[in-house]
């Protein structure tokens, strides 16, 4: 198998699967009906052949006994936790946080512009989902959600082999998580919270299964998509970004890079003068 591979940390299944060598080709297979194909169609309720490549590439085959989820070269939780990164972006006097608000109460389309509250405003980011803010007006967007289930263990700092353990073949659940082990500092830390997450439909108005979290990308849903995207073209000051509004999966560390690359864009739009009401 290494002799195969030889030079890769990381091998997409479906190259082991579809190699040359029977018995290379047999251990892929193995692999991928006992633990991808179980865990995909437990964790997106789409028969294996439909879902996106992308699903089925995400998580390769390690070369090596390296356990971690990805090899990237860095990773873990930021050093004070993503919570305090926050506060300390928006803490900043240009940006005023509005909770528990639904913008799409605040969305009016006018023509080819897009109104907050009624007043014209240069550009709007929208970062929720494209089919809600649209009114679902050529159907919705199918996307998966998780109910996350949550024990304490009080006297013990280490309950996993890993920080990030898949169950392909357990029933209910695809993973769990133990955030402990992702932590830069857990001086003062008693115990460990390890997380078990139970895949579910999504549905806003379920008291399970409420938040939108993984969109499912398949041939038709791409395609359901694209008419959105569309629709959006026609208002000249409306930006869609993040993982709903561009109904994708996207990694933390993609999604920065990808919001930065984004700011370009509206950069540029609001510098070539946008026509303001
Ligand atoms: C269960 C789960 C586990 C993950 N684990 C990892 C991981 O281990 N490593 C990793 O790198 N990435 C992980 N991710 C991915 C990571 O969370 C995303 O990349 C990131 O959160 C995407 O940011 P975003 O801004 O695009 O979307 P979001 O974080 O979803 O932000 C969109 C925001 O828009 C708000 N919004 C939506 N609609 C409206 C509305 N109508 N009005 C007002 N506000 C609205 C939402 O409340 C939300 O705050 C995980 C994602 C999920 C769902």
């Amino acid at each position: 198998m290494r002799e195969a591979f030889r030079g890769r940390d990381r091998v997409p299944i479906l190259e082991v699967v579809n190699h040359p060598d029977a018995d290379i080709s047999a251990f892929g297979r193995m692999l991928f009906d006992k633990a991808f194909k179980t865990y995909i169609s437990k964790m997106w309720d789409t028969p294996v052949e439909e879902i996106d490549q992308y699903v089925l590439e995400r998580r390769s085959m390690a070369m090596s006994y390296d356990e971690r989820v990805a090899d990237f070269d860095f990773q873990g939780l930021p050093k004070e936790g993503f919570t305090k990164l926050f506060e300390r972006m928006l803490d900043h006097r240009n940006i005023r946080v509005e909770l528990n608000t639904d913008a799409l109460e605040h969305i009016t389309f006018e023509g080819d512009r897009v109104l907050y509250d009624g007043q014209h405003v240069d550009c709007l980011v929208f970062t929720g989902p494209i089919d809600e803010l649209f009114g679902f007006r050529y159907g919705k967007l199918p996307y998966r959600s998780l109910d996350i289930r949550w024990d304490y263990y009080p006297e013990c700092d280490s309950v996993l082999p890993a920080e990030g353990v898949s169950y392909p073949q357990a029933p209910g659940y695809v993973r769990k998580i133990e955030y402990r082990k992702m932590m830069y500092d857990t001086t003062g830390l008693k115990g460990s919270v390890v997380s078990t997450e139970y895949p579910l439909p999504y549905d806003r108005d379920a008291e399970k299964g409420n938040e939108p979290y993984y969109p499912v990308v398949t041939e038709e849903s791409a395609a359901l998509y694209r008419k959105y995207v569309e629709e959006s073209r026609k208002y000249g000051n409306i930006f869609l970004c993040g993982r709903l509004a561009e109904f994708r999966y996207i990694d933390m560390h993609t999604c920065v890079e990808h919001a930065l690359e984004y700011f370009e864009n509206i950069r540029e739009y609001l510098e070539d003068g946008p026509v303001t009401g």
